[in-house]
């Protein structure tokens, strides 16, 4: 592609005077990481904006991951069961702790693991499930908890898409054991770089153990317990994440004025698929996916026509993760029908919160113009 004129996606920025108040205090302290006053005081108003009864900040959403999934202690080899249809740092998390992922199949309709492909996969040496709420859709978290249950497996899901999503009016980081977020500038909240773990209530008191890991495992001055990383977030990433937070109901609420313009230029096209939240689904608006049939629109056609009109969309998720050239010659013949044709029909569209209507329109007019 020659200049990009509309990218996929633009990081939302606060007004850089409100970031300049925020960091001040800093050069004053001179305490600029390991879990600071900005840092503490970012956890305290997620919590109440999640809704949840603990967080931990991370550097980025994939070491949240990784020591959500370390501090479960698993046994090296231990079965995994998670989702090919999204992101790399998902299965990257489960492999880099010594676990083995077994793939399983999406569902046809938010593209999230089928409960029932979930249960044929369980054998005893599986431990934990790791799904992923893609495109801030929740995973069927009332069936999963039921197999959970009955095989006694840990859940985490993966909420990189999913801030702010409720599901049944309950903050979507009260499902599953532990929840992921990612606060990636890229992502609908940003801390420039940066992740959250949350836990369901009646795991409160292993925060303080992830927080332990996510500091080299110091659990005191003198006593380093376990072998962890330092995945710690930096003071100036929770100042950015402070001030962006007080702008988030007004970032969600432009993002959903393009996605009503996108749907009301493409829903009703025949060939062109646009998946939706359920209605039990207070959704984000992070992504605009579509999913083409192959016959009257094909995706790599699209998407050509785009980037020749400086328009940036991405085949997000292709391709599958057990296809990548470090996982494929293990898990390339994993049975994933859905996730397979989802993955090499789907593109999608650019969404951040300054795309205008007329932006939306230049995008439409240019899938929909006849060759
Ligand atoms: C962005 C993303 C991640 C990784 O988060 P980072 O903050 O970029 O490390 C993990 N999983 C999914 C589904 C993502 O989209």
């Amino acid at each position: 592609m020659d200049e990009i004129k509309i990218n996929v996606t633009r990081s939302s920025m606060p007004p850089l005077e409100e970031y300049i108040e925020e960091i001040k205090p800093l050069w004053k302290s001179r305490w600029l990481s390991n879990h600071g006053e900005v840092a503490q005081k970012l956890e305290a108003e997620l919590k109440e904006r999640l809704d949840v009864v603990d967080i931990c900040t991370f550097v980025n959403g994939h070491m949240a991951l990784e020591v959500a999934i370390q501090s479960l202690s698993l046994p090296q080899g231990a079965e995994i069961i998670t989702t090919p249809y999204t992101h790399i740092s998902t299965t990257h998390a489960i492999t880099r702790n010594g676990l083995t992922p077994v793939f399983v199949d999406i569902e046809p309709v938010h593209y999230t693991l089928e409960p029932a492909r979930i249960e044929e996969a369980v054998t005893e040496k599986t431990a934990a499930i790791v799904a992923t709420h893609v495109y801030g859709f929740p995973c069927d978290v009332e069936r999963i908890e039921g197999i959970a249950k009955k095989y006694g497996l840990v859940v985490i899901y993966d909420e990189a898409h999913a801030f702010s999503v409720k599901y049944k009016g309950i903050g979507i980081g009260n499902f599953g054991d532990y929840s992921m977020f990612s606060c990636h500038a890229t992502k609908v909240f940003h801390t420039i770089e940066g992740g959250l773990i949350t836990c369901k209530p009646e795991h409160a008191s292993e925060m303080r153990r992830i927080r332990q890991i996510a500091n080299f495992g110091n659990v005191s001055e003198d006593d380093i317990s376990y072998v962890g990383p330092n995945a710690k977030m930096n003071e100036f990433a929770a100042a950015m994440g402070i001030c962006n937070l007080r702008h988030l109901d007004e970032m969600i609420a432009l993002r959903r004025a393009a996605d009503t313009r996108y749907c009301e230029r493409l829903m009703d096209v025949p060939g062109i698929h646009v998946p939706r939240p359920s209605a039990e689904t207070d959704w984000n608006y992070i992504y605009f996916p579509v999913v083409f049939d192959g016959v009257r629109f094909n995706r790599d056609a699209v998407k050509a026509k785009l980037d020749a009109h400086g328009i940036y969309a991405r085949k997000y998720f292709y391709p599958l993760t057990n296809m990548a050239h470090c996982y494929a010659p293990q898990y390339a013949n994993a049975d994933l029908p859905v996730a397979r044709e989802v993955s090499q029909n789907v593109l999608t569209l650019p969404m951040f919160s300054d795309l205008t209507p007329e932006m939306v329109d230049e995008i439409c007019d240019v899938i929909l113009k006849e060759e």
